[in-house]
C-alpha cells in the first residue's frame, strides 16, 4: 500500500508540476494573443479606416478630374451653351463610362436639370442637389454621397462648366453599391456595409457581405448604434469589431473587422500549442508511471524481504539490482538479513549450546526430555566429575576450562545408542537414553566411567579425571523431568560418597521424600541467586572483656519460606553431599568479610563450621592453600570449627587433611564438644588449638554441679594440653559470672549477642566498648 502511494506520489508530483508549467504557459501564450489580437483590430480597423477614407478622397478626385476635362471640353461647352440635349447625353455618357460613372448630368445655373445619362428605369430629379449646388456656389465645387430616386446612394461630384464664363453644372457620381463595396473591402481587408440610419431603423445600402450576414445587418447594428457602443457586432455567428465612418449626410458607413479572421492565426498557434501540452502531458504520465514502477518496484521487493525477515525467514536472497542508490541500499539490506541471519543462528546456539564444551546445554537437555515420547520408558544420568574444584583452584580456571572442554569432547564422542549428553553446569554432565533396562545402562555407566578415567593431557600435565554417575529410570523413578533429575543428582552423591562410581536411584534412596528432592534444586538455585547470608555471633574474650571473633552461621533467605535456619537445610545437604558447593562459597564470602573489617579497623578471628565431607574434600584443602596465598586475611585468624563425629567418619584422611589445614596456619576448634564419644586424650593427639564446649553443658552450669564439674576440669585440662576453650550457649549474665570464675577464656551465647547480620556487627561492638554487657 505504502509502495504504491510512493509510487502514485512520484507520478503525480512530476504530471502535476508538468500540468502547471504548461497551464502558466498556456495561460500567458493566451493572454498574450489577446492583447496582440486586440491590438491587430484596432491596427487593422485604423488602417482600414484610413485607407477607406483615402480611396472615398480618390475616387471624388476621379470624379472631379473627369468632371473638370468634361467642362473643359469644347464641344460639350458648346452643347451645353445651345442646350443641345443629345450631345450632351452622348458626351456624358462616353466619358462617365470611361471612369465608370454612372450618374452623369449637366444643371444650368439656376439649379434646373440640362440633362442626364442615369442607370436606366429612374426618372430624374427637375432640380437635384439643391444643397450641393449651394455649396458648389459658395466653393466652386462640391461632393457628397446622395440617395437618388432609384434608391442607391451615390458619391457624387460637382463641377462648374465656364465659356469662359460660367455656364452651367456637371454632376458625376458613382454608384455606391456591393460591387463597390467588395471592392472597397478587398482593399482595406475589411467588410464594409453602407447604412442609412435614423433613429430606429437602418436600411442597408450594400455591403460586401453576403447571404445571412449580409441580412442580419441591419439588426445586428441597429442596437450597437443606438446605444453608441463599440461592442462586438454578431453577424450569423461571426463577430466583428465595427467603425462607423459617415458618408455624407445620408449615410454611413460600417467597417467591420472579423475578429475570427483575426484570430485565425492565433488560433492555429494555439492549437499547435495545446497539441504540444497534451502530447507532452501524456508523454510524461507514461513516463512518470514508468519511471516511479521503476523506482516502486525494486523497493517494493525490499519491503517483501522485510516481512520476510520479520517473519524469520532469512533464506530468500535480494536479487541485484542496478548500482544506484537502490541497488546500493538493496546490497546493504542484504548485508544485513545476512547479518541477522548469522546472529540468529549465534543466539540459537547460545540459547541451546553449551559454549565451553560445545555441548548442548540445560535447556536443550530439558527439551530433548519433553521431546520424547511419553509411552517409552527413558534414563536419565547425570555424572559429576571428582576433584573438578581442586584442578581449577590448583591450575587455574583456563586449565580448568581446557579440562571440562576435553571432556566435552569425550562425551560428545560418547553415545552408545545415540545418548544424548549434555553440560548442566560447572562439572556436571547429564545423559538421556532410549529405554530403561537396568542391565543396558549398567554397562553405559560403567562404559562411560572407563571412558573417562583415561587421562587428560593439559598443557604438559597429566590429569586423572575421574566422576560419579547417578541414575533414574523413566518412568519408574518419577514421571516428569524434575523428580527424576534429582533423583539422579542424588544418586549421583550417594556414587560419591560410597565411592562406587555409579548407584541408580532406587538404590540410593528408597523412597526420598519429595520436599527433599525440590530442596535439592532449590539449594542449586539459591547459590546462584546468592540467596544464602551469613550471620556472625560474637565471641567474647572473659579476661579482657573484648570482641576478638565471631562464628559465621549460615542462613538461607528463602524466596517462599523466609530466613531458614542452618538445621532446616544444613543436615539435608550434607547427606545429599551438596554442602561441597556451599562450603566454598562461605569460605569466600567469610574472608571477604573478614578483609572488609580488618581495613575498617576491627581485628576479628572468624570460626567458620566445616561438616564432615567438607574434611575429606581435598579441593577444600586446595581452596584454603589459595586462600592464604592470595588474600589479605593471615590464616592464623581463620578458625575451623570440626566436630568430632566429622573426625570419626574416615578419621586417617580426615588427619591428613587436618594436618594440611593446620601447617598451612588455620585455626582449629573442637565444636560441640561433650556431645560425642571423643576423650581428650584423643584430642590430644590432634593439631586442634581450641575447644568448644557444647551448649548442652554450659546451660546447666549453675544447677547441675554434675555438669559443673565436667566443665570445670575441661577447662582446667584443656589449658594443660594448651588448648584455649569457648563456653558456647551462655544465655545468662549467672552463667557468665560462673565461667569467669572457672578461667573459660571465651564464651559465645545470647547473653552476649545473638547471630546477626554481618552490616550490624560494627555497630554492635562500638555499642558494646560503650556499655559492655547488657544482657
Ligand atoms: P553450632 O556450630 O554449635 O553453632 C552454634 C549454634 O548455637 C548457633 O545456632 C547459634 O545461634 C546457637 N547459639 C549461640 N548462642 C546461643 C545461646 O545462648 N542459646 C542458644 N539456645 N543457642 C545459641 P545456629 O546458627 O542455628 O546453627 C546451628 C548449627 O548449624 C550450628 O551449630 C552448626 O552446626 C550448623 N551450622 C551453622 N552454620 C553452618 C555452616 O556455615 N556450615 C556448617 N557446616 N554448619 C553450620
Ligand atoms: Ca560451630
Ligand atoms: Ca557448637
Amino acid at each position: 500500500m505504502l509502495i504504491r502511494s510512493l509510487q502514485h506520489r512520484i507520478a503525480v508530483l512530476f504530471v502535476g508540476l508538468l500540468v502547471l508549467v504548461m497551464a502558466l504557459i498556456l495561460v500567458l501564450v493566451s493572454r498574450s494573443n489577446e492583447h496582440t489580437i486586440a491590438a491587430e483590430m484596432e491596427q487593422g480597423l485604423s488602417t482600414g479606416a484610413h485607407v477607406f477614407t483615402r480611396l472615398i478622397e480618390q475616387n471624388q478626385r476621379q470624379l472631379e478630374i473627369t468632371a473638370t476635362v468634361l467642362s473643359a471640353d469644347f464641344g460639350f461647352r458648346e452643347a451645353v451653351a445651345t442646350q443641345d440635349r443629345p450631345t450632351i447625353r452622348s458626351v456624358l455618357s462616353n466619358h462617365g463610362l470611361r471612369i465608370g460613372a454612372q450618374v452623369m448630368m449637366v444643371i444650368d445655373s439656376g439649379g434646373r436639370l440640362i440633362a442626364s445619362v442615369q442607370p436606366s428605369g429612374s426618372a430624374p430629379d427637375a432640380s437635384p442637389f439643391p444643397d450641393m449646388l449651394a455649396i458648389a456656389g459658395a466653393q466652386g465645387k462640391s461632393s457628397d454621397f446622395k440617395q437618388l430616386k432609384d434608391g442607391r446612394l451615390y458619391q457624387i461630384v460637382l463641377v462648374p462648366i465656364s465659356a469662359p464664363k460660367f455656364i452651367a453644372w456637371v454632376a458625376m457620381g458613382f454608384p455606391v453599391d456591393d460591387r463597390w463595396a467588395r471592392d472597397l473591402s478587398e482593399i482595406t481587408g475589411l467588410s464594409i456595409s453602407v447604412i442609412h440610419h435614423d433613429h430606429d431603423s437602418i436600411a442597408l445600402l450594400a455591403s460586401s457581405l453576403d447571404g445571412s450576414q449580409r441580412k442580419a445587418v441591419p439588426t445586428g447594428l441597429l442596437p450597437l448604434l443606438r446605444e453608441n457602443t463599440s461592442e462586438i457586432l454578431s453577424l450569423d455567428g461571426e463577430h466583428y469589431q465595427i467603425r462607423q465612418i459617415p458618408l455624407g449626410h445620408e449615410a454611413s458607413v460600417i467597417l467591420q473587422r472579423s475578429l475570427e479572421k483575426a484570430e485565425a492565426p492565433f488560433r492555429a498557434m494555439q492549437t499547435a500549442l495545446w497539441t504540444i501540452v497534451l502530447g507532452g502531458i501524456a508523454m510524461f504520465v507514461v513516463g512518470s508511471i514508468i519511471f516511479a514502477r521503476r523506482i516502486a518496484r525494486p523497493v517494493n521487493h525490499l519491503a517483501e524481504v522485510a516481512r520476510r525477515i520479520q517473519d524469520g525467514d532469512y533464506t530468500h536472497p535480494i536479487p541485484r539490482l542496478p548500482p544506484d542508490e537502490i541497488g546500493q541500499l538493496a546490497l546493504s539490506f542484504d548485508h544485513m538479513r545476512e547479518g541477522i541471519a548469522a546472529r540468529e543462528d549465534k543466539i540459537l546456539k547460545l540459547a541451546y549450546e553449551d559454549s565451553l564444551t560445545g555441548l548442548p546445554n540445560r535447556t536443550f537437555f530439558l527439551e530433548a526430555f519433553e521431546r520424547h515420547p511419553k509411552n517409552e520408558p527413558a534414563t536419565i544420568a547425570i555424572f559429576n566429575l571428582e576433584r573438578f574444584g581442586m584442578i581449577n583452584n590448583a591450575l587455574g580456571h583456563p586449565i580448568g576450562d581446557q579440562l571440562l572442554h576435553e571432556v566435552g569432547v569425550r562425551l560428545a564422542h560418547f553415545t552408545p545408542g545415540g545418548a544424548l549428553a549434555a553440560r548442566l553446569w560447572v562439572d556436571e554432565f547429564a545423559f538421556l537414553l532410549e529405554g530403561a533396562d537396568e542391565a543396558v545402562v549398567k554397562s553405559f555407566a560403567e562404559a562411560l566411567l572407563d571412558t573417562m578415567r583415561a587421562p587428560i593431557l593439559l598443557e604438559g600435565q597429566r590429569l586423572d579425571v575421574d566422576g560419579s554417575l547417578g541414575i533414574a529410570l523413566y518412568p519408574k523413578d518419577g514421571r516428569d523431568i524434575t523428580t527424576l533429575m534429582r533423583r539422579a543428582e542424588l544418586a549421583m552423591y550417594s556414587a560419591k560418597r560410597r565411592h562406587a562410581g555409579f548407584a541408580f536411584a532406587a538404590d540410593a534412596d528408597s523412597d526420598p521424600p519429595h520436599e527433599q528432592l525440590s530442596l535439592l534444586g532449590e539449594m542449586r538455585e539459591a547459590l546462584i541467586r546468592q540467596e544464602f547470608v551469613v550471620y556472625y555471633q560474637p565471641k567474647l574474650n572473659l579476661i579482657s572483656g573484648k570482641i576478638i571473633g565471631a562464628e559465621a552461621l549460615l542462613r538461607w533467605q528463602h524466596p517462599g519460606r523466609g530466613l531458614l535456619a542452618p538445621q532446616d537445610f544444613i543436615p539435608f545437604a550434607e547427606k545429599t553431599g551438596f554442602i561441597r558447593e556451599i562450603t566454598p562459597w562461605l569460605l569466600e564470602s567469610v574472608v571477604t568479610q573478614a578483609e572488609r573489617w580488618r581495613g575498617d579497623g576491627y581485628l576479628l578471628a572468624l570460626s567458620i563450621n566445616i561438616s564432615a565431607i567438607d574434611l575429606l574434600n581435598p579441593d577444600l584443602v586446595d581452596q584454603m592453600r589459595r586462600l592464604v596465598a592470595l588474600r589479605k586475611v593471615p590464616a592464623g585468624e581463620l578458625y575451623l570449627e570440626i566436630t568430632e563425629s566429622a573426625l570419626m567418619a574416615e578419621p586417617e584422611l580426615a588427619l591428613a587433611h587436618l594436618a594440611e589445614l593446620e601447617a598451612l596456619g588455620f585455626k582449629l576448634s573442637i565444636d560441640d564438644y561433650g556431645s560425642g564419644q571423643a576423650s581428650l586424650a584423643y584430642l590430644k593427639t590432634l593439631p586442634v588449638h581450641e575447644l568448644k564446649i557444647d551448649q548442652t553443658f554450659i546451660r546447666s552450669v549453675i544447677n547441675s554441679p554434675k555438669d559443673s564439674a565436667i566443665v570445670r576440669s575441661t577447662i582446667v585440662l584443656c589449658h594443660e594440653l594448651g588448648l584455649s576453650v569457648v563456653a558456647e550457649g551462655a544465655e545468662t549474665l549467672d552463667i557468665l559470672d560462673w565461667l569467669r570464675k572457672n578461667d573459660c577464656d571465651l564464651v559465645q551465647g545470647y547473653a552476649i549477642a545473638r547471630p546477626m547480620p554481618a552490616g550490624e556487627i560494627p555497630a554492635w561492638i562500638e555499642a558494646f566498648k560503650r556499655k559492655g554487657i547488657t544482657g
